[in-house]
């Protein structure tokens, strides 16, 4: 079956994988002139690599790692230490650390809380043990329940201390979604700790050891390719065409720079752009249809990414920090953890400024000031003084709708892979899928959507089975 696919981010590029193992032609159409969507990647003058986003990948992403193995490529995986690494607000310039030891789950994460002891007290770390049964004794319903509560309603609703919220929510929920406990869904972060809780190494930390352009989306692009299928740059869809029965007949692919506008028809079609795109080129003769109602429902969340280059070595830290700042959320110095970035003089911090709310309107200028002084509370030996570390360049990376914002009752407008339109489907990491708005869930929603047209596929009698293996853990 020929399938058109809209939109290179790692959804569409994975459900283009997949259907090419299933033993169908993707046509892949992406709008930009670069792969990746969210981790789409780019080059500066001097040949310095700035990224949509800061990407961490976790052990608990299996479907992501078995993509990886299957493109041969997992080792370029470059995995960190054990270690969950938080700034402490109130002394500048020390880290806390939870060092996970290698004994299996749930007594590795419990056992690395137990050993920290500048965050919590005992009787906080008992309180919040108890809190958090329901979640482990009951699964991932309970988890699914809680969608109705922000992450801060919940952890009053648990009794837990507000500490607990200020020394490790509040920089998981901001690293997880870009937004605060008080505007987050409890789904998203108990999620994420059950998963923790279950694996050894879920919550183990790898970083890709170059641009994830070129070193995770290209790779699929040659994968698909070798297979007959097709992967092409600078194809916006314009439009999706119907027929008079509402199924679709085409998509309308608008010309650039004075060329035609073009029509690609296939036997099925994925969209596999953001939701906000999605909302925009939904043909009005399926506005009325709830299914595609429910997208209302979902709006991607202001997020801003940063790359601080510096005449010096600010750290050596090979690992992901939460700075537990006001204005940022996760960093790295990517000289020290990513191979190709590496720079065995000079740190390049990459950061991501959330919530970008009250930001994603300002100049660069006034964004850098800012992180400027928040950085200084991170480094003081380095950037406070008489002789403080120059910012040689920086680069500034806004991304006005990003990822699903996850806030209480949004699980409920996530919508299936499965459209009741019978020839067109969705992918993106949006879609309903276990894995939230995260690389690993827009691999899984891909990989379902192949599934599905697979199945349809088959029940039509046009190509043999191949079943396709979701991994679960
Ligand atoms: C700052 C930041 C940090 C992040 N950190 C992490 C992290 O550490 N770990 C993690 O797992 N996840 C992280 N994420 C989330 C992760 O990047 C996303 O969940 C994932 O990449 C989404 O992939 P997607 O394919 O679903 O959507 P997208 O990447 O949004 O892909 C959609 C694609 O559709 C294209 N498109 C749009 N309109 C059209 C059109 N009209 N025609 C054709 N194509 C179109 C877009 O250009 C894009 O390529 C981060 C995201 C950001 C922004």
């Amino acid at each position: 079956m020929r399938v058109a696919i809209a939109g290179a981010g790692l959804a569409g590029l994975a459900c283009a994988k997949y259907l090419s193992d299933a033993g169908h032609t993707p046509i892949v159409l992406e709008s930009r002139d670069v792969l990746g969507g969210l981790v789409a990647a780019w080059k500066d003058a001097d040949g310095d690599w700035y990224e949509t986003g800061l990407h961490a990948f976790f052990g608990a992403y299996p479907n992501m790692l078995q993509l990886l193995k299957e493109l041969g490529i997992e080792d370029r995986l470059q995995w960190k230490q054990h270690t969950l690494i938080f700034n402490q607000p109130e002394k500048p310039g020390v880290l806390s650390r939870f060092d996970v030891p290698d004994i299996p789950a749930p007594f590795n994460v419990i056992m690395s809380i137990i050993r920290n002891n500048d965050m919590l007290t005992w009787e906080q770390k008992i309180r919040f043990a108890i809190g958090l049964l329901p979640a482990i004794v009951r699964g991932q319903k309970y988890v699914e329940d809680m969608d109705q509560y922000s992450l801060l309603e919940w952890l009053q609703r648990q009794g837990i201390d507000e500490r607990v919220n200020s020394d490790i929510f509040i920089a998981a929920s901001k690293a997880l979604t870009f937004i605060n406990p008080e505007d987050v869904s409890a789904t998203i972060p108990l999620t994420a700790l059950n998963r923790f809780l279950q694996e050894r190494y879920g919550s183990k930390i790898a970083f890709l050891d170059g641009s994830p352009t070129e070193r995770l989306c290209q790779p699929i692009v040659d994968y698909v390719e070798a297979r007959g299928g097709e992967v092409h740059l600078r194809k916006p869809l314009k439009q999706i065409l119907l027929t008079p029965e509402g199924m679709v007949k085409g998509f309308l692919i608008r010309g650039l720079e004075g060329a035609e506008d073009q029509v690609i028809t296939a036997d099925a079609y994925v969209s596999a752009m953001s939701v906000d795109v999605m909302k925009v080129l939904m043909p009005p003769a399926w506005q009325s249809i709830e299914f595609f109602q429910k997208l209302e429902g979902l709006e991607g969340v202001p997020v801003i990414n940063l790359h601080l280059w510096f005449d010096r070595k600010l750290t050596d830290i090979d690992q992901l920090l939460f700075s537990r700042s006001e204005l940022l959320s996760v960093y790295a110095d990517m000289s020290v953890t990513c191979k190709e970035y590496a720079d065995p003089d000079r740190s390049m911090l990459e950061l991501v400024l959330a919530p970008a709310k009250n930001w994603i309107d300002k100049s660069d200028e006034e964004i850098i000031a800012a992180t400027m002084e928040e950085l200084k509370r991170l480094f003081p030996n380095h950037l406070t003084g008489d002789n403080p570390a120059r910012l040689r360049k920086y680069k500034v990376v806004k991304t006005p709708r990003s990822v699903y914002t996850a806030s209480p009752g949004r699980q409920a407008y996530r919508p299936d892979q499965v459209t009741p339109i019978g020839n067109f489907f969705l992918a993106g990491s949006y879609t309903m899928q276990r894995y939230l708005g995260s690389m690993e869930g827009a691999v899984l929603s891909g990989k379902l959507a192949a599934q599905a047209i697979a199945d349809r596929a088959n029940h039509l009698g046009s190509s043999p089975p191949r079943p396709l293996e979701v991994a679960t853990s």
